[in-house]
């Protein structure tokens, strides 16, 4: 069994794919081709945002999209420390501070009533991720953002296609960055990703910072990156889309029948919390059990893959270990210790998923 099944994606796609891929080396643009600006309207048409800029990867997105906003050394970011470390490196790198704020429990998305606390006059964002395919509380992010001056950027790379209160994840906020890296819920063959802002300016800047602060051709006007998407990954997303709203009906109804299997089994093992405002897209299946070295150890003899996203927090990582005393964030800590992942994708067959279920109950028992 695998993790995620991109096989049997490529299988059902196969004839999109290849003609996208085959009219790209055609006509030969492999950078910033025609696809390019196609792609980025389909993602504007799909999520409502207003403006969207692909780029070379969602760490790339985070990146252009902290330089677009223009922060300084310095400057404060509040986000969360259970995530992927991506979200931290790039406010780091630009020599910003990351300034956590502790999860919920049961959700482990960022705990939008600790943010406003976090606040100083350096604070210049607050930084969400879209957990697993579940956007945080946004609508009281924002309201924290509005009465303090702050940018809002949603971390969407695991989030592309959920909604939250009628509107698409990437639609939420100033800012939203999401992955196109082929596990994610909407993935390309490589790397990719795309910036989503509401504001016009944030999207020149952008575009500008995307391909080496250019404003024209070798006219430079401001400190870029060399952040550009290849026109074969656009073709890949564009091939992709044709099913999508399939594989996120898919990926939800999987998501309720692994919580409806577990459940009613009555074992023991923690279910995600969704909110009943929002879905999520489970970029991952995750699960919280205890012993779980255990547990996978069993599932893996079984012959079930399963993933730790993620092990530890990320001041609890050498690297951004400065920003936080160990002993804080204790719901981060003790998710980062019973969190696991099971097999996820839209093509994940429901037998396949009854032998997951079946292994976990048998390691539990
Ligand atoms: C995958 C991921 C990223 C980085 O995306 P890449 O395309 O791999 O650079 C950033 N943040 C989160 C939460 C992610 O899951």
């Amino acid at each position: 069994m695998q993790f995620t099944d991109l096989k049997a994606q490529y299988a059902v796609l196969k004839t999109a794919v290849d003609a996208r891929i085959q009219r790209v080396l055609d006509h030969g643009q492999y950078i910033m081709g025609p696809e390019v600006a196609e792609m980025e309207a389909a993602l504007v048409a799909y999520t409502g945002a207003p403006h969207c800029v692909a780029v070379a990867s969602g760490t790339e997105a985070l990146l252009i999209a902290l330089m677009a906003i223009g922060l300084k050394s310095g400057d404060e970011v509040i986000t969360t420390p259970f995530t992927f470390a991506a979200t931290a490196e790039v406010i780091v790198l630009l020599g910003g501070v990351p300034v956590y704020a502790d999860i919920e429990p049961d959700s482990c998305n960022i705990d939008a009533s600790l943010i406003e606390a976090k606040v100083t006059s350096r604070t210049r964002a607050i930084l969400p991720v879209s957990l697993y395919g579940q956007v945080a509380d946004m609508d009281a992010i924002n309201a924290v953002a509005l009465r303090h001056g702050l940018v809002v950027i949603e971390d969407a790379a695991q989030s592309f296609g959920a909604t939250y209160r009628d509107h698409k994840s990437c639609n939420l906020s100033t800012i939203a960055c999401t992955s196109f890296f082929p596990s994610k819920p909407l993935g390309c063959y490589g790397d990719g990703g795309a910036l989503f802002t509401s504001d016009p300016a944030i999207a020149q800047a952008a575009r500008e910072i995307r391909v080496h602060g250019q404003s024209g051709r070798y006219h430079h006007t401001r400190v870029g990156v060399g952040g550009r998407m290849d026109t074969l990954q656009c073709a890949v997303v564009l091939a992709k889309l044709e099913r999508f709203d399939w594989e996120i009906e898919r990926r939800l109804a999987l998501g309720d029948r692994y919580g409806r299997l577990i459940r009613d089994s009555g074992s023991p093992v923690q279910l995600l919390a969704v909110r009943p405002d929002r879905n999520c897209v489970w970029a991952q299946y995750t699960v919280m059990v205890d012993d779980r070295p255990a547990v996978q150890a069993a599932l893996q003899a079984a012959g079930i893959p399963t993933a730790v996203h993620y092990p530890k927090p990320l001041h609890h990582q050498p690297a951004y270990a400065a920003y936080c005393c160990p002993d804080c964030m204790p719901h981060s800590i003790r998710a980062g210790q019973r969190v696991m992942s099971l097999p996820m994708s839209a093509d994940l067959a429901e037998a396949d998923q009854d032998r997951v279920v079946a292994a976990l109950l048998g390691a539990l028992r």
